[in-house]
């Protein structure tokens, strides 16, 4: 696995591949690293769809409206750079920050969607998807891929992805993985790491009430949202909530408490201790579409 840190470094790499190989293609998996099993099965799926596999681990500071939260964030990048070995990835980049942003930590060009942006996480995390566009946006820019893996635990950020990337004909194709789960059904996360014994056990109410919700949608689908909402309100009272609704999955537009759902997202943000986890789980579709 070839590792390069600079943007002129991968870059120039990428460059002569295609140069050599113009039939090749090159498939890229954007992380902030602490990788598991989630990652892993987007590097398997580059893997499958790809020629060249090229990973990123670069804890963005953009996407942190939250500076603690940035600092506690978990880091072991020995430990990821074998796993990516391990599955056959062909390329690592890793920049730190001054490589990515220079001086400028703030002040910095922004892509957005107000609309889209001002619903789930984008309420209480101001920001944050302006910092994850902006990321994501350079990356495709100086990758170039022909393929990009994501995954549907951050649905809106796929969303949000998807958007930018047919607004700005970026060519992108973006691919969408199933959320992979610990055998109790919590999301695995890099955050997970932090939760406390304790906190951990609270955590796997969040995966529960997403389950009882479609159990429930689907043993009568013509169950009303606000019924949908009295089941949160029966699992998370051991957490501390943040969001957690049902959403049309196209617009995450609330769909309405009177609402009989056809295909809607259940969605949950939630603190244990001072971690905040997310979740969610489709009603009548699937994340990929
Ligand atoms: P992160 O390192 O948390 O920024 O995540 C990098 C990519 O991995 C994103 O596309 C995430 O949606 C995806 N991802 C994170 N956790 C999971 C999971 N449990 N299952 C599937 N994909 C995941």
């Amino acid at each position: 696995m070839q590792i390069f840190n600079t943007i002129k470094g991968i870059s120039g790499f990428l460059e002569n591949y295609r140069c050599v190989n113009p039939d090749k293609k090159v498939a890229f998996v954007p992380t902030m690293g602490f990788l598991h099993e989630g990652h892993l099965s987007l590097f398997r799926k580059a893997r499958e769809v790809g020629d060249l596999v090229v990973v990123s681990i670069f804890v963005n500071p953009a996407q942190f409206n939250n500076k603690e939260d940035y600092e506690k964030y978990p880091v072991n990048t020995e430990n990821d750079i074998s796993l990516a070995e391990n599955e056959g990835v062909d390329v690592l980049f890793h920049p730190g920050v001054q490589e990515i942003y220079g001086d400028q930590s703030t002040n910095l060009i922004q892509l957005r969607y107000p609309d889209m942006m001002s619903r789930l996480c984008g309420k209480t995390r101001p920001g944050h998807f302006e910092g994850v566009l902006l990321i994501v946006h350079n990356l495709f820019v100086w990758i170039k891929p022909q393929y990009a893996v994501f995954g549907c635990k951050d649905y809106q950020q796929l969303l949000l992805i998807q958007k930018m990337n047919k607004d700005l004909h970026l060519e992108v194709e973006i691919i969408p993985i199933p959320i992979i789960r610990e055998k109790d059904g919590l999301a695995m996360s890099s955050r997970n790491a932090r939760l406390s014994p304790e906190n951990r056990k609270d955590a796997i109410v969040i995966s529960r009430s997403l389950a009882a919700i479609r159990d429930a949608w689907e043993k009568n689908p013509r169950i009303l949202v606000k019924e949908m909402k009295g089941i949160y309100e029966k699992y998370l009272g051991s957490v501390q909530v943040d969001y957690a609704g049902i959403y049309d999955p196209r617009t995450l537009e609330d769909l309405p408490d009177d609402a009989i759902v056809t295909q809607g997202l259940a969605a949950v943000a939630v603190y244990c201790g001072d971690v905040r986890l997310i979740d969610n789980m489709f009603m009548g579709g699937n994340c990929g579409g």
